[in-house]
């Protein structure tokens, strides 16, 4: 009886999801506690559903390119934080850099992604180095003729200005948690404050925003409900959840991976609450295998395309399905065709996107 009365209430909430009537916090808590089997399966369809609503069955492609593995700060879950002896650091040249975005965009990628540890230079802003950055911006613009991500980490204002005004059209940054306490252990000596703010003035400049979820690292789910508020707070246009895979020579190498299973449900809960914004799938947690579950549960972009050969990394799995070429669009190409539901969008689909958000942003955002 009381089984029956609890599938009820499920499907009463999901009802109302499709329907995207606003839910409360106890009905998103009791999304997240969705169990395998029925439920999720109702939760996905109903991720799927809104999916298609906005995006049709069209899927859009992200070239990654990780421009250099130095960073200045020693996030305990990251294999590229300072203090790892073990991660290979490299910093690819400008003409390297154009080179693979000219690559990634004849393979048939939406928008170049480039991201970056975080520099002390780019934070303290060395005007040399932002306009280098900048430079790279506007040249991987001329020569693509696609959208361009950017993640240098936590910027001041007014070098978030000048990336903006020299063209990037994306700005990424993630929280990963949005419990401040978890977040001073995670991100050791960084500001919680100031990570969330900096998304904020990003949205002000007009910049697209892209906000991230770690999951599998202490959170509980509350914490997982108020990145929800938060990410509603904050206007974000894209949103990704990315389960946690122990790196080598990092302080949590000996904590246990994420379970896939729970990035899936908060995958499918975040397509529910925002039904027309961006939700990766990353190739970058079990690479291709994986990215079939993750469109099925709501996904609409296949993240971390890298191309092999340029000795590129990856980041929360620095090499998996790299060096023998499966993280394509040749191979993500092969992996729709054969779910026989999705389609790769045309590139005019992904610019008009970009396009009419920051339009319908531009009030909404000034507000922020
Ligand atoms: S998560 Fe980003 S900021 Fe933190 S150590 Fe890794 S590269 Fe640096």
């Amino acid at each position: 009886m009381k089984i029956d009365r609890n599938k009820k209430k499920h499907i009463g909430i999901l009802h109302k999801a499709l329907q995207e009537q606003r839910l409360s916090r106890q009905e998103i808590l009791l999304l997240l506690k969705s169990r395998p089997g029925l439920e999720t399966d109702l939760l996905f369809k109903t991720a799927r559903q809104l999916r298609e609503k906005y995006f049709d069955n069209k899927i859009f492609l992200y070239g990654f390119v990780y421009n250099s593995t130095h960073c200045r700060n020693n996030c305990r879950f990251c294999y590229y934080r300072k203090d790892n002896t073990l991660s290979k650091r490299y910093s690819k040249s400008k003409t390297q850099i154009l080179d693979i975005s000219c690559k990634l965009a004849e393979s048939g990628v939406h928008l170049i992604d480039l991201t970056m540890g975080e520099s002390v230079s780019l934070t303290k802003n060395n005007v040399e180095k932002v306009f280098e950055l900048c430079n790279i911006i506007v040249d991987i613009k001329k020569q693509t003729h696609l959208p361009v991500m950017v993640s240098p980490g936590v910027l001041s204002e007014w070098a978030l200005r000048q990336i903006a005004d020299f063209g990037a059209d994306f700005y990424a940054c993630y929280q990963e948690t949005h419990n401040p306490d978890l977040f001073s252990r995670l991100r050791k000596d960084q500001s919680f404050s100031q990570r969330l703010a900096v998304k904020q003035k990003a949205a002000r400049l007009n910049l697209l925003t892209e906000e991230g979820i770690l999951c599998g690292v202490g959170e509980t789910l509350e914490d997982v409900a108020d990145s929800f508020d938060a990410i509603k707070k904050l206007c974000i246009d894209q949103v990704r959840v990315m389960g946690f895979v122990p790196q080598t020579g990092t302080p949590m190498e000996n904590h246990p991976m994420a379970d896939v299973k729970m990035e899936l449900v908060i995958l499918a809960v975040l397509r529910l609450l925002f039904p027309d914004r961006l939700i990766p799938a990353s190739l970058d947690v079990e690479g291709v295998g994986g990215l079939e579950k993750r469109l099925d549960a709501g996904a609409n972009v296949v993240t971390s395309i890298v191309p092999a050969g340029n000795g590129l990394a990856g980041v929360a799995q620095n090499s998996l399905d790299i060096e023998d070429s499966r993280r394509t669009v040749a191979q993500v190409e092969k992996i729709l065709l054969s779910c026989g539901d999705y389609e790769i969008a045309r590139p005019e689909i992904y610019k008009t996107w970009i396009k009419q958000r920051k339009k319908e942003n531009l009030k909404e955002k000034i507000k922020l």
